[in-house]
């Protein structure tokens, strides 16, 4: 193992660029420029010192001075010891006085106009013209070379040395289990080939990981080569894609040459979907370089035998858009799925990156990740080291658990706006907005568990924030679960038509929810009596960046019974809400009271309210003893 890590480190630096000729050219147009520089300024001789106007007229009257020369917006002058003076000329200033001492003192004066001598005008005409054409010739001479010659900011594989930086390792990559167990084969047949060889197995020559963005696959492909210890060739898709027709290609052939030099080895292809983007209809649609870019790839994933011990890896968020030939079997056979992490890999994923900072005991991981589903890998260390930066902001010893709460706001929400004022009126309509949500919250069955009730407004378009901490990761949602959902969303609208005389803009967000989350019960669940059970358009993109577009299949019929059956369902939803809020008028009050003071209520605080004694006199009177 060690002597070929040796082979690659030495091979690396032979591909540092030998100085070509082009770096001379550069020389002799730099040594020229600086000539020329010399001929315009035209400064005879050199040493001129420059002194103020007034110091020459003095200088010339006291007879010192014995020659001048006049330029268009200098003076020259040598005076008897030898000097030269260097004046600049005063813009439309009447020079009579010098010219007079001048004259007095039978000083030789000469002059001299701005275009003296060919030169600068030759200079300024033929330079542009003479750099243009040794461009050209550039270009030529690499032409003539190939296509890898006029490879311009060249995107040479990057070959990692497993055994000099710190090599990432499984241990290093958390969350992603099912993804690991599949890689870990990999890794054993890059260990050892011969006993696969001896069965005759035969390992997958590509392994795609598909997933969405920040989940780790390009780390757990830096993980297989550190674990399996062999060179790591690694591009990025988007290293292929040139201005010039054939050089992604002859690329793409040189990486294989260099790996299967050098097998066992892994090569890494990073965003294949931009090279391995499906092919158009016909060459007039497509893009000829990037096809044949792609062709290349085909071609030498068909050409290398199985057991050469070059192991393919490419990761994508879009394999919705790969090319289908890329997928058949013996290309990239085996597809790892790395998904977004569930709440035990989340907190794994916390413990990986909270290693390297001080936390405070009674920082509870397993209760920021519940906070955060749906973040990724990369969220998730994101995370983590808002909530270091937010500890060293105050000053603290260790990160503790209000750092974590300012990073998640931060991370979820935006930052806050303290800065911007909200009136009273307008305070008093959000604080009461919110605790709508949060009474409904509090009182339906199947919401999930009220976090804290704020009104700060921030970046992230909310003026006020309810936030409900889901006890796990919910994959399936029942309908009196969605229900209740959608009356806890219509709640703050509820709240504001119970307490003012009339509404605000402020339930918009909750609206555009609450009608997805209707539209989709009707259409897709099968939880509307009027329409029943059918799946009404279907949806097309890819399913991790969330671009869906929905493609209507019914007719317009249908779907007027589907908006009136959303209506039916939201409608329904906000009459629920009014329900629980109505005989809780005072309660409603009470907690828009207190978070118009404190502006921001914990869970322990909203029950503290809630349950306060002057809202619930029966509860107050004391038990019998
Ligand atoms: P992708 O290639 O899927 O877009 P990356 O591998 O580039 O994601 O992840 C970016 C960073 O996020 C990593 O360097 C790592 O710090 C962190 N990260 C992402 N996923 C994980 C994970 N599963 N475990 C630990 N760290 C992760
Ligand atoms: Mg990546
Ligand atoms: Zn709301």
């Amino acid at each position: 193992m060690a002597p070929s890590v040796q082979r690659v480190a030495a091979e690396v630096q032979t591909v540092e660029p030998r100085r070509s000729w082009s770096f001379w050219v550069m020389l002799v147009l730099f040594a020229g420029l600086a000539i020329v520089w010399f001929v315009v300024r035209d400064d005879p001789r050199g040493a001129s010192q420059e002194v103020a106007y007034s110091t020459l007229l003095e200088r010339v009257r006291q007879g010192e001075v014995t020659r001048a020369e006049l330029r268009n917006d200098e003076i020259l002058a040598d005076t008897k010891q030898g000097e030269i003076l260097r004046v600049k000329r005063l813009p439309a200033l009447d020079e009579r006085l010098l010219v007079e001492a001048l004259d007095t003192h039978r000083v030789t004066f000469v002059g001299r106009p701005s275009s003296d001598g060919l030169w600068p005008g030759l200079v300024m005409i033929a330079l542009p013209m003479a750099i243009s054409l040794l461009f050209l010739v550039w270009i030529f001479r690499r032409m003539r070379r190939g296509p890898e010659g006029l490879a311009v900011g060249k995107a040479e594989p990057r070959v990692i040395d497993q055994s000099r930086q710190s090599p990432v390792t499984f241990a290093d990559v958390a969350g992603v289990d099912e993804a690991k167990a599949e890689l870990i084969e990999v890794v054993d047949f890059l260990k050892n080939p011969a006993r696969y060889q001896a069965l005759g197995a035969r390992i997958p020559k590509g392994v795609l990981l598909v997933g969405p963005p920040g989940t780790g696959k390009t780390l757990l492909a830096r993980a297989v080569a550190g674990e399996a210890h062999v060179p790591f060739f690694s591009i990025s898709g988007s290293g292929f894609v040139e201005l010039f027709v054939g050089v992604g290609a002859a690329r793409m052939r040189s990486l294989f040459q260099q790996a299967m030099a050098r097998a066992p080895c892994i090569v890494f292809i990073d965003e294949l979907d931009a090279v391995g983007k499906r092919r158009g209809p016909s060459a007039l649609a497509g893009n000829d370089e990037r096809e044949q870019t792609l062709d290349q790839l085909l071609a030498e994933m068909d050409g290398f035998e199985p057991n050469t011990g070059v192991v393919l890896m490419a990761a994508t968020n879009r394999p919705d858009v790969l090319d289908p030939a890329l997928l058949r079997a013996g290309r990239f056979d085996r597809q790892v799925l790395v998904d977004r992490p569930d709440q035990a890999g989340r907190v794994a994923i916390l413990g990986v990156h909270a290693r390297r900072v001080k936390l405070a005991p009674e920082v509870d991981l397993a209760r920021v990740a519940r906070r955060v589903p749906g973040l990724v890998g990369a969220e998730l260390a994101n995370l983590v080291n808002e909530a270091a930066l937010a500890a060293v902001r105050r000053n603290a010893a260790a990160v503790g658990v209000a750092d974590f709460e300012e990073a998640m706001d931060r991370v979820q929400l935006g930052l806050a706006k303290r800065g911007r004022v909200m009136t009273e009126g307008e305070k008093r309509r959000v604080a009461c907005h919110e605790s709508g949500h949060a009474l409904v919250a509090l009182s339906v069955r199947h919401a999930d568990p009220l976090h804290r009730v704020s009104i700060i407004p921030r970046q992230i378009g909310a003026l006020g924030v309810t936030l409900q901490l889901p006890t796990h990761d919910r994959y399936l949602l029942t309908e009196s679960e969605l229900a209740d959902r959608l009356t806890v969303l219509l709640a703050g609208r509820a709240a504001e038509a119970l307490t003012f005389a009339d509404v605000s803009t402020g339930a918009e967000d909750d609206l555009a929810k609450a009608t997805e989350i209707a539209r989709l019960m009707v259409t897709r669940y099968g939880m509307s009596a009027e329409l029943g059970l059918v799946a009404l358009g279907h949806q097309a993109g890819s399913r991790f960046l969330d671009d869906f577009t929905t493609v209507r299949d019914y007719s317009e019929m249908t779907g007027r019974e589907i908006d009136e059956a959303v209506r039916a369902l939201v409608d329904a939803a906000l009459a629920r809400a009014r329900a629980v809020l109505e005989p809780r008028r005072e309660t409603l009050a009470a907690l828009t009271q207190a978070l118009i003071e404190r502006e921001n209520l914990t869970r322990e605080e909203i029950d503290a309210v809630v349950a306060s004694p002057q809202l619930n006199p029966e509860r107050a009177a004391p038990p019998a003893p």
